[in-house]
């Protein structure tokens, strides 16, 4: 195929060292992109980009059909995009973003040190003054698909490199995937946060069946961020693999809960991904400034998430 050079090693080693960071990738979130002037490769729904040196994640897709159908509000089935017939993975959902930025590399990662940023006014406004000499635009939060891809265009311009997407994570585009890689490693150096929670309390242990105690467990220790989360969701991906807010009960929609001061128990069955989530979801709460007040996406927002065919293509294949 006349567009396979553009699939080369370094953008596998790229992809790869992104998809092996659980502080910018976890699981199946995350996704990178190369791209010619008609075709581009793209990570496939589900798959994990730090499986891109051992199993083929890409698909190739048809860069004009997919513009096409963002500009004429025509959302349809992204299949009809691969280039390759004999490939049958699906597209990530968040491919057109990707078609559409004008750039021969894109990265866009659910990036730690950026989500605790992106979550509240104030560290969003924090982020603007450390990234000033940047060129990044703030995208305002929408559900991940053709909408949030027509919000990201009309705010962007020529030269914008990074951009901030609220309540969701980062996007990082460049003319080479050295480019891309330079400016990712800026972006995470400046909105870098240190560690201020404590985590070194005894767990109590409680047997509770199909259930196990989650290394995450000091988040049912600290009254302040237990309101966190059990008043909310904050990104997608949490919706989408483990369910909206953490309730203090078992519940059907969600593979976690929380006991106060015993701990958060998750499924026994859970998925690599859905452990990586609520990794993430620690990850992030370790690091939020006491006065920094996470805004919750809300429930139309989760319900939206949930009621999704794609997200549901892409749960049902990441479940392992
Ligand atoms: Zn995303």
């Amino acid at each position: 195929m006349s567009n396979s050079k553009l699939y080369n090693r370094e953008f596998l080693d790229f992809s790869y060292r992104l998809g092996n960071d659980p502080l910018q990738v976890q699981g199946a979130g995350g996704n990178t992109s190369i791209k010619n002037e008609n075709s581009m490769w793209v990570k496939a729904s589900g798959k994990e980009l730090s499986n891109s040196l051992s199993e083929n994640i890409f698909v190739p897709v048809n860069i004009n059909l997919i513009r096409n159908n963002v500009s004429s509000d025509n959302d349809q089935d992204i299949m009809k995009a691969v280039m390759d017939k004999n490939i049958k993975l699906r597209p990530s959902i968040e491919t057109t973003f990707h078609a559409c930025l004008n750039w021969s590399v894109v990265a866009h990662t659910h990036s730690v040190s950026t989500l605790v940023h992106a979550i509240s006014e104030k560290g969003i406004k924090i982020a603007k003054k450390k990234l000033n000499d940047i060129p990044f635009s703030v995208i305002k939060y929408i559900k991940p698909g053709i909408d949030l891809t027509k919000e990201i265009m009309g705010n962007l311009n020529p030269k914008t490199q990074v951009l901030i997407l609220k309540n969701h994570g980062l996007i990082c585009c460049g003319n080479s995937v050295k480019e891309v890689s330079y400016l990712i490693r800026t972006v995470e150096h400046r909105l870098k946060m240190p560690i201020i929670r404590k985590i070194d309390q005894l767990f109590k242990s409680e047997n509770i069946p199909n259930y196990k105690l989650s290394p995450e467990s000091w988040i049912a220790y600290d009254d302040h961020t237990i309101d966190i989360v059990s008043s909310g969701s904050y990104y997608p991906d949490h919706v989408v693999f483990l369910g909206p807010k953490i309730s203090f009960e078992p519940t059907k929609t969600s593979p976690i809960f929380l006991k106060k001061r015993i701990g958060i128990f998750i499924k026994s069955k859970a998925s690599r991904t859905q452990k990586s989530m609520l990794q993430c979801l620690s990850n992030i709460l370790l690091r939020l400034p006491l006065d920094w007040l996470p805004e919750p996406i809300g429930e139309k927002a989760e319900a939206e998430l949930l009621d999704w065919d794609a997200e549901k293509y892409r749960k049902a294949l990441s479940t392992d």
